[in-house]
C-alpha cells in the first residue's frame, strides 16, 4: 500500500510533554493521524496528515446504530532506542474479526501493520522513555454513509490516533477492589462481547459508574444467562491461581479474547505452570478463597498487563484474597510481560516486533 504522507510545517507540531511521568492515559495526541476511507468497496487514500477534527454529515450511522470497531495496543520505547511493537498482528487479527461481525470491511492485514508501523515512525518523538510510559495506538473504523435506515453502511473511516500514556502503577504495584456485579450484565452469548465495539463499553458503564461510588476500582462481571460464572474484569481478562494451576474463564462467546491473556496462558505453560481454561462458577470463586485454595487474582489487559485483585464484594461480603498482598505468580508474570514488551529481558516467542 502506498501511503500519502501530508508535510507538516516545524511551526504546526505541538509542544511535546514536559514530564513523561505526569502523563495520564488519553488525553494528549500526537502531531498526525493516520486516515482511509471505504467507498465504492474499496479502500481509498491512505494517508498519514494533521490530527484534526472530522466533519461527518449528522445522519452518519454510527452516530445513530453505533456501527463502530476499535483495538488498543502500544509501542515502547526500549532502552537501547528501539521502538517495539507487542503482538501488533493480533490486534489487526481481532479488528478485522470485529469488522466482520458488525458486517465492515476487513482491512488487509499486511495494510494495517502498514498503516500502524509508519504512523508510529513518524512520531516517534511522542513516544515516551520514562519507566513504564508508552504510545497508545488506537485503531478505530466507524460508518459514515448519511442515511438513517438500519443497516450496514456503505461508506467508512479507518483512522489510527496515538497518544503517550504514563506508567500505569504510577503509586506502585497494588491490588484492587472488586465489586462482583449479579444485576447488570456485560454481555450475552451471541451478541458482541467477544470483540471490540464501542456499545459493550457504553452498556459497562453504569455497573462501572456505582461500583466505583460504593468504592470499588473495577467490576467483575457475571454471564448474562444465570450470574453464576466469572467472566471478565472491568475492561480487562480474569486469572486465578488456583491450588497449582493457573486458571481463567474459558472464551464462551461474550468474553473478549485478549491479546495478554493468551501471552499470559503461553508465559505461565513456559514457565512451568499448568493452565486451565474453564467455566469458573462465583461460588467456586468464593469458596476458594475462603478456604485458601485461591491463592492470587489478577486482570490481564493493554492498559495495565496485569492488575493485581486484592479482594471481591460479593453480596455483601468481602473476600479478601492473599491478605491483599500481591503474591508471586502475579509479580512473575508481571516482570516477565513488561521485560519483553520493553526488549529488557530475551523474548522467546517472538511477540516484539
Ligand atoms: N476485555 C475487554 C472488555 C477489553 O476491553 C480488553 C482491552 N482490550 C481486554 C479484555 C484485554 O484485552 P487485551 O489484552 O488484548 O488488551
Amino acid at each position: 500500500m502506498k501511503i500519502t504522507v501530508q508535510p507538516l510545517q516545524e511551526q504546526e507540531l505541538k509542544p511535546l510533554f514536559q514530564d513523561a511521568s505526569q502523563l495520564g492515559f488519553g488525553r494528549i495526541f500526537t502531531d498526525r493521524m493516520f486516515t482511509m476511507r471505504y467507498q465504492d468497496k474499496a479502500w481509498v487514500e491512505p494517508t498519514i496528515e494533521k490530527y484534526r477534527n472530522f466533519s461527518l454529515d449528522p445522519s452518519a450511522c454510527v452516530f445513530h446504530y453505533a456501527q463502530e470497531i476499535f483495538e488498543g495496543m502500544k509501542a515502547y520505547a526500549s532502552e537501547d532506542g528501539r521502538i517495539l511493537l507487542f503482538r501488533p498482528e493480533q490486534n489487526v487479527k481481532r479488528m478485522n474479526r470485529s469488522a466482520e461481525r458488525l458486517v465492515m470491511p476487513t482491512i488487509p492485514e499486511q495494510d494495517m501493520l502498514q498503516a500502524i508501523a509508519e504512523l508510529v515512525v513518524a512520531e516517534k518523538r511522542w513516544i515516551p522513555r520514562a519507566p513504564g510510559t508508552s504510545l497508545y495506538i488506537r485503531p478505530t473504523m466507524i460508518a459514515t454513509e448519511p442515511f438513517l435506515g438500519v443497516h450496514p453502511s456503505a461508506e467508512y473511516l479507518f483512522y489510527i490516533i496515538l497518544s503517550p500514556v504514563g506508567a500505569y502503577y504510577k503509586e506502585g504495584f497494588k491490588p484492587v477492589r472488586l465489586y462482583v456485579e449479579d444485576t447488570f450484565v456485560r454481555a450475552a452469548v451471541g451478541g458482541v462481547g467477544d470483540i471490540k465495539t464501542g456499545g459493550n463499553y457504553a452498556a459497562s458503564l453504569m455497573a462501572g459508574y456505582l461500583a466505583q461510588q460504593k468504592g470499588f476500582s473495577q467490576v467483575l462481571w457475571l454471564d448474562a444467562r444465570e450470574r453464576k460464572y466469572v467472566e471478565e474484569v472491568g475492561a480487562m481478562n480474569m486469572f486465578f491461581v488456583f491450588g497449582d494451576k493457573l486458571v481463567t474463564p474459558a472464551l464462551t462467546g461474550s468474553i473478549l479474547p485478549g491479546i495478554t491473556r493468551a501471552s499470559v496462558l503461553e508465559l505461565a505453560q513456559y514457565l512451568g505452570l499448568a493452565t486451565e481454561e474453564r467455566p469458573v462458577s462465583i461460588d467456586e470463586v468464593i469458596e476458594g478463597i475462603a478456604n485458601g485454595e485461591i491463592t492470587e487474582a489478577f486482570g490481564s489487559g493493554t492498559a495495565a498487563v496485569i492488575s493485581p485483585v486484592g479482594s471481591l464484594f460479593f453480596k455483601d461480603k468481602e473476600y479478601v484474597i492473599n491478605n491483599n498482598q500481591v503474591g508471586p505468580v502475579t509479580q512473575k508474570l508481571y516482570d516477565k510481560l513488561v521485560n519483553i514488551q520493553y526488549g529488557k529481558e530475551t523474548d522467546p516467542f517472538g511477540w516484539v516486533k
